[in-house]
C-alpha cells in the first residue's frame, strides 16, 4: 500500500451502525531512537460497538505499540485516538487512566493472578483503585464476574488450586468487572494448550454474543480467524482483511 494513511473497517461487520468504540485517525507511533523507528505507521481504524475485531502480525509487526495506544497505555506521536468518543489525546494522563479503568478490560498472555488471594479476591482486588465500581459493590460485582465465566463455583480456590484455562477465565472475569466497553486481549491463549485454548475462544465467542466489544491481538492466525473480523498489521501497516463468506 501506498500514499496516505491506511483506512481500515470504516464500517465493520457486526456492529455496523453502531456508535464506535475505537477511532484511530491517521494514529501513529514513531519511537524516538536514535534511530527513530517507525512502529506504527498513520493509519485510520473504526471498531464499533459489538464487534470481535482481530489484530493479526509476526514478531516485530508492531502488536505491541499498537495496544500500548488501544490501552491507553501510550500516546500515539501522530494524528488521534478516540475511545467512545473522547479524544483520548487531548486529555491529560490523570483522566487517561480514569478512561482505562473504566472502559477497557485486559487479557494478557500471563494471567498475573495473586497466587495467595481466592479468585474472588483477585476479580475484586482489580476495582480497589477503579472508582467505576463502588466499594460495597466490589465482591458482588466480582461474583457476578466470575459467573459469567463459569466459575461460580470456583470463587473460593486460589490461582495453584486452579488450571490454567480456569487461571484465564479469572483474569477474563478481573477484565470484566467493571463492565468495560472494549475487552482487549493480548496472545490470550498464548499459555494455553490446544483444547483448553479453544474453551477460552468458545467464551470469547460468548461474550461477544451477549453484545461485548472484543479485540484481539495474536501472531496466531488460527486464533486471528475466530474473529468476525481481521486486520492484518505488518512492518507497522494496517491492512483489513477481505471477510470471508460464512
Ligand atoms: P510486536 O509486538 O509485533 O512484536 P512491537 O510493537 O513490539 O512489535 O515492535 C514494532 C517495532 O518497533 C519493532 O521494530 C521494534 O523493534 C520497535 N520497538 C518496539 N519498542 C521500541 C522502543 N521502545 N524503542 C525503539 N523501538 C522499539
Amino acid at each position: 500500500m501506498t500514499g496516505g494513511p491506511a483506512t481500515v473497517g470504516a464500517v465493520g461487520s457486526g456492529g455496523a451502525g453502531a456508535p464506535p468504540v475505537i477511532e484511530l485517525r491517521g494514529a501513529g507511533l514513531t519511537y524516538p531512537g536514535p534511530p527513530p523507528v517507525e512502529a506504527l505507521r498513520p493509519c485510520t481504524l473504526t471498531v464499533r460497538a459489538g464487534e470481535y475485531v482481530t489484530i493479526v502480525g509476526p514478531s516485530g509487526s508492531g502488536k505491541s505499540t499498537l495496544l500500548n495506544i488501544l490501552g491507553l497505555l501510550d500516546v500515539p506521536t501522530a494524528g488521534t485516538y478516540r475511545l467512545n468518543g473522547t479524544d483520548t489525546t487531548a486529555v491529560p494522563d490523570r483522566q487517561r487512566t480514569a478512561l482505562r479503568g473504566h472502559r477497557i478490560g485486559f487479557v494478557f498472555q500471563s494471567f498475573h493472578l495473586l497466587p495467595h488471594r481466592t479468585a474472588l479476591e483477585n476479580v475484586a482486588l482489580a476495582t480497589v483503585y477503579n472508582q467505576a465500581v463502588p466499594r460495597r459493590q466490589r465482591r458482588a460485582r466480582a461474583r457476578e464476574a466470575l459467573e459469567r465465566v463459569g466459575l461460580a463455583h470456583r470463587t473460593d480456590a486460589s490461582p495453584p488450586h486452579l488450571s490454567g484455562g480456569e487461571r484465564q477465565r479469572v483474569a477474563i472475569a478481573r477484565a470484566l468487572v467493571a463492565r468495560p466497553a472494549l475487552l482487549l486481549c493480548d496472545e490470550l491463549t498464548g499459555n494455553l494448550d490446544t483444547v483448553t485454548a479453544e474453551s477460552v475462544l468458545a467464551l470469547l465467542d460468548e461474550l461477544h454474543g451477549d453484545g461485548m466489544t472484543v479485540l484481539v491481538i495474536t501472531h496466531d492466525p488460527a486464533v486471528a480467524a475466530r474473529g468476525r473480523r481481521t486486520v492484518r498489521i505488518r512492518d507497522g501497516v494496517l491492512t483489513e482483511q477481505p471477510a470471508v463468506a460464512a
